[in-house]
This record gives C-alpha cells, sequence and structure tokens, in this order.
C-alpha cells in the first residue's frame, strides 16, 4: 500500500518519481517540491476516482418535488443554495449513498401520524420516480451487492434512509412496507422527541432513551435488515440502541463533542461504545454543530424582528402557521446569510474521531441539501479534498477507502446477514 504521508515527498524522490532528482547534497529547490507536491496531488485525485465514494445522508428527495430541480444540470450553491446533483457528483467522485425520506416532526396524535405516514410514503415514492425517471443515470439499491453493481455499470447507487420514523405512528409493522420499497437504513428520532425516543436536542427527557415503542422499532429493523441510525438521538437513546440491536449501528451525520460541544455531537467514551460494537460515525460536515457560529449585527437584528413576529421556535406550531415559519425563516436566510464554519474546522473534527476510534469506525456524510457545507467546502463537487488530507496525514488507501464508504458498506451486509425475516428472500420463492 502506498503511503503519502508527511514523509511523502520524499518518498516520492526516492521511488524516481520526482520530475528530476536533486544532486546529493543539494538543496531541493521550490519547483522541484511544487513539482512533487503536484504529483501527489494527482495520485490523490486519481485514487479517489477509482474508489466507491458514498455518502450516508444526502437530503437531497425533498428538492424532488420542485420543478426547477434538474438533476442532469449543475446547479450551484452560490445560485440556488443546492448541494448535489449528475455534473457535481462526478466532479466530486462521488458515486451516491444513502437518500433521505426526511419529515417534519408535528404533534404525537392520531391525524398527524396519518398526515406524517402519507408524507414519508410519498417521499418514497417521489425517490423511486427520481430512479426511473433518471434510470439511464441512478438505480435503487436494496443491498450491498447491488450498490457494486451499479457502480459498475457507471450508474450512481441510490439506498433509501428514513430520518424521523415518526410517518410510522403506532404501528412498527409498517416498516415493512417502506423495507420492500427500498428502505435500508432508519433513524428513530429526530429534532424533538417522538413516540420511538428521546432526541438529542429536546429540553426534556422523556424515555431516558428508547421507549417501549422504539425497542420495538429496534427489534423490527433488526428482523427486515436494516442499518440503525442513532443520528438525532439523544445519548441515553445511543445507548439503548447499541444494547439492544443485534447489528452494530451507524450515526449517518454527527460530529465530535471533543471539538464542539453541542448535543448533536458524541463524546469520547460514546464514540468509544460505538465501536467497540462494531458501529460507525459519519462525519457531518455542517456549520452549526462544528463549532460556535455568531451571527453578524444584521442578521442578529432582523433574527430579532422574526423572533418577536414569528417565534424563536417552530415547536408547537402546525400546519399554515408552521408552514409560513419556515418561509419566513428561509427569506431571512437569504437576505441575511447565516455565519458559516470551515473545511478546516470539519477536518478537525474528523481528525480527533479518526484518533479516538481509528478508521474501521469513521465515515463522511455532508448533509448535503439538508443544510450542510462549509467554507472551502460547499457542495459534492470537491470532495477529493478531503481524500488528499487523509493521505497526506498518513491514512492508507485501504483505510480511506474504508472512510468513503466501506465501513458504512460493512454495516449494510451486517444488517442484511443478519436479517430473520424471509421478505425478499429467494427462498419466498420456493
Ligand atoms: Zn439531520
Amino acid at each position: 500500500m502506498i503511503r503519502l504521508g508527511q514523509a511523502g515527498l520524499v518518498a516520492l524522490f526516492v521511488a524516481g518519481c520526482a520530475p528530476q532528482l536533486p544532486e546529493a547534497g543539494s538543496i531541493v529547490s521550490e519547483q522541484q517540491a511544487a513539482d512533487a507536491a503536484a504529483h501527489i496531488h494527482d495520485d490523490a485525485d486519481a485514487f479517489h476516482e477509482s474508489i466507491a465514494v458514498f455518502d450516508s445522508h444526502l437530503d437531497t428527495p425533498a428538492l424532488f418535488h420542485t420543478d426547477d430541480y434538474l438533476f442532469t444540470e449543475r446547479g450551484s450553491w452560490e445560485e440556488d443554495g443546492t448541494h448535489v446533483d449528475l455534473p457535481r457528483m462526478n466532479e466530486g467522485g462521488l458515486d451516491g449513498g444513502f437518500w433521505v425520506i426526511f419529515t417534519r416532526q408535528g404533534p404525537l396524535d392520531e391525524a398527524s401520524y396519518a398526515a406524517a405516514r402519507t408524507h414519508g410514503l410519498m417521499r418514497q415514492t417521489a425517490i423511486r420516480e427520481f430512479a426511473a425517471k433518471y434510470h439511464e443515470e441512478v438505480a435503487l439499491a436494496f443491498s450491498a451487492d447491488d450498490a457494486e453493481r451499479i457502480i459498475g455499470e457507471g450508474k450512481k447507487v441510490v439506498f433509501q434512509s428514513m430520518e424521523n420514523s415518526y410517518p410510522l405512528g403506532l404501528d412498527v409493522s409498517l416498516l415493512e412496507h417502506f423495507y420492500i420499497g427500498g428502505l435500508r437504513m432508519i433513524a428513530p428520532v429526530h429534532f424533538a422527541n417522538n413516540q420511538f425516543a428521546d432526541s438529542a436536542t429536546d429540553i426534556n427527557q422523556i424515555y431516558d432513551g428508547l421507549s417501549p415503542l422504539g425497542e420495538d422499532l429496534v427489534r423490527e429493523a433488526n428482523r427486515l435488515g436494516l442499518v440503525l441510525d442513532g443520528s438525532h438521538a439523544s445519548d441515553a437513546t445511543v445507548r439503548d440502541m447499541i444494547a439492544l440491536s443485534t447489528t452494530p449501528i451507524i450515526l449517518s451525520h454527527t460530529g465530535a463533542t471533543a471539538i464542539y460541544d453541542h448535543p448533536r455531537n458524541i463524546d469520547d467514551a460514546l464514540l468509544r461504545e460505538l465501536a467497540e460494537a462494531g458501529g460507525v460515525i459519519q462525519m457531518n460536515i455542517f456549520g452549526g454543530y462544528l463549532e460556535q457560529l455568531i451571527p453578524s449585527p444584521e442578521r442578529q437584528a432582523a433574527l430579532n424582528v422574526f423572533n418577536a413576529e414569528y417565534g424563536a421556535s417552530p415547536a408547537g406550531l402546525e400546519d399554515e402557521a408552521l408552514a409560513t415559519w419556515f418561509a419566513a425563516r428561509q427569506e431571512l436566510d437569504r437576505d441575511f446569510p447565516r455565519p458559516r464554519s470551515t473545511y478546516e474546522k470539519f477536518m478537525e473534527h474528523t481528525f480527533h474521531v479518526l484518533d479516538v476510534i481509528g478508521p474501521d469506525h469513521v465515515g463522511i456524510s455532508g448533509d448535503w441539501d439538508g443544510g450542510g457545507g462549509v467554507d472551502g467546502m460547499s457542495d459534492v463537487s470537491m470532495l477529493q479534498k478531503i481524500t488528499r488530507d487523509l493521505l497526506a496525514a498518513g491514512y492508507t488507501q485501504e483505510e480511506v477507502e474504508k472512510i468513503w464508504g466501506g465501513n458504512m458498506m460493512r454495516l449494510v451486509r451486517a444488517a442484511d446477514e443478519a436479517r430473520t425475516s424471509r421478505l425478499m428472500s429467494p427462498d419466498i420463492l420456493n
């Protein structure tokens, strides 16, 4: 395995890869150093292109219902706020990943569950319609083997995950329906506590982890062969999921408390518990969880006006009022942009977690089209940068390949192999 670490320059000269070997005892010229650096750069990019690169949390399906989202045309974060499309996936060497069925949470009552169920089913349908519409460019994946085959065909991989199990209402058997439609990853909870679990970002904790219904959900996910996702879950919920699940869990977009103490991140002790159980954390490129971001005075003034008129949080709002809140907030964000974190800060989280639990338990996820992106990495078109920096830090190609999806696919395989449901298995046809 070639190592392109900090000693990379020396290694390249020894291997005779540099354009001109320096005379013994001579000082390496600036030009030679620059040429060697460019060589390392090109090697890293070629390597990045040659491996499977997956993201575990693509929120892009939230755009599918809008007529102006065109997957095969290049958008731009600066102009339209989007992160993912085919041209940019090709530029950044992204082969696909998990495309998210996200449902915003409302009240925990029967009518709201019914509305959420419809929303979830329609979002899954939208993902399947997307795959049908762009069948020459993408394909639905139901297994790790599918993903390998799809990449071999030169297409992008569309796995499905669910962020917030709220649409299942009180009926975990509905999960089987989503599974048949292709769902392979499930996160019980989102920003607020729900019927299944306590959330990392809810000020109250109801169950101190999973509710009894949440435990049923974990068992059902294991039975069907889905990967369980503890992102957004409280630490106690993550611990319950690790203890109860028969297969390793993933945190599909999460960061390190040691770098920024935010409820959406986890501390070193929980990182170790996750890794000891075979789990994987996918490092999130979401600015607000990477560091404390201070709004500009102009934005703060606009926020004060907004808070007085609409309320600081959408919690408790329903229907029209909820939609109005988000529309007004979007307008404010457009006029007075949120402060941004940096690519360097994201890598600080990533290197910290790699130091604590090693490259077998770490992956990458940008929260693309879900609020992700930082200065220095605004969309998926520049993912090579991460590969260059991991190699330069001394991680081997084998390790970088695991980080870009090998670890995540290990969990997809593990969930599938532990499946006890006979659904979708060949013997059901006998
Ligand atoms: Zn999220």
